[in-house]
């Protein structure tokens, strides 16, 4: 089981003056059991790309395969089957916290599982495993209104809601934006223990290539809408020097090893 592109091209307005190709023939292959993260400086493609893994965005050329199923279901049959692939790729966006609305923690996870048609005991079982899941407390959050908790609890709260769904795939874009570096690191170690003892398939966006270096097993560059680079966390910081072209620097211990090596050090 897999998320596959196959030769994805994205333009914006097309036709219109304002167009623009922010997806150039992207080719890539998610598979499941995988950790894999997404990299690229601002305006790479990274959003645009996780748009396409739960058909949120259809490509301009290409396909998108979610465990064999064309997202873009191209009639009545199809769009069924795509719709319930699509299912599978849980979305968490940028700054998720701000799409929180209803009164209490617990009604605003509740929501998605109750749109799917479970009964309500059913329901309230998914909200309690999702905030167990990120690391709310059941009792102390549920009745409390999103806006009584920090950002960083906000955002566990919106990553509930997703979880809630029962997702194989869960991609975060960016999950640690805008957090304090404590919120930051319990947060990926989060992400971590879902992917260690829930199995769930990760991609994540992220900037941090420390993050990147200590829990992807996989990484894709992004750049100027194509892949750079896609590998091993190993593989991939050995472009260290073309890496920094393009902003991003390697993590700090490929620098060091870097260096030992310069100095004939076997490592
Ligand atoms: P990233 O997430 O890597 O910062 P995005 O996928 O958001 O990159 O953007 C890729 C390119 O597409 C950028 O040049 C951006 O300006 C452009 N873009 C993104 N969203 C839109 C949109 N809704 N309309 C037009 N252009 C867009
Ligand atoms: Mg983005």
């Amino acid at each position: 089981m897999s998320i596959e592109l196959k030769h994805v091209n994205y333009t914006y307005m097309a036709g219109t003056p304002f167009e623009h190709q922010a997806l150039q023939d992207v080719s890539l292959t998610i598979t499941e059991g995988s950790f894999t993260a997404i990299a690229g400086h601002t305006g790479s493609g990274k959003s645009t790309l996780v748009q396409h893994l739960n058909g949120l965005l259809h490509p301009s050329d290409g396909q998108v395969l979610v465990d064999g199923v064309d997202l873009e279901g191209h009639d009545k049959a199809r769009k069924k089957a795509a719709h319930a692939a699509s299912q599978q790729v849980g979305m968490v966006f940028q700054y998720a916290e701000t799409q929180l609305f209803e009164e209490t923690i617990a009604e605003d996870i509740a929501f998605g599982p109750r749109n799917q048609g479970l009964t309500e005991a059913a329901v309230q079982e998914r909200v309690r495993e999702a905030m167990e899941l990120t690391g709310l407390d059941y009792k102390m959050f549920k009745d409390r209104s999103p806006f009584q908790l920090s950002g960083g609890q906000m955002r566990r709260a919106a990553i509930a809601g997703i979880l809630a769904l029962h997702p194989r795939y869960l991609v975060l874009d960016e999950p640690t934006a805008g957090l304090d570096p404590s919120g930051r690191k319990a947060l990926i170690r989060q992400i971590q223990s879902l992917h260690k003892e829930w199995n769930l398939t990760i991609l994540f966006v992220s900037h941090s290539m420390e993050d990147i270096a200590r829990y992807a097993d996989r990484i894709i560059v992004m750049n100027k809408g194509s892949v750079m680079y896609n590998g091993a966390p190993k593989e991939v910081f050995a472009h260290y020097q073309e890496l920094e072209k393009i902003g991003l620097a390697a993590p700090q211990v490929t620098y060091i090893m870097h260096d030992l090596k310069e100095k004939g050090l076997p490592v």
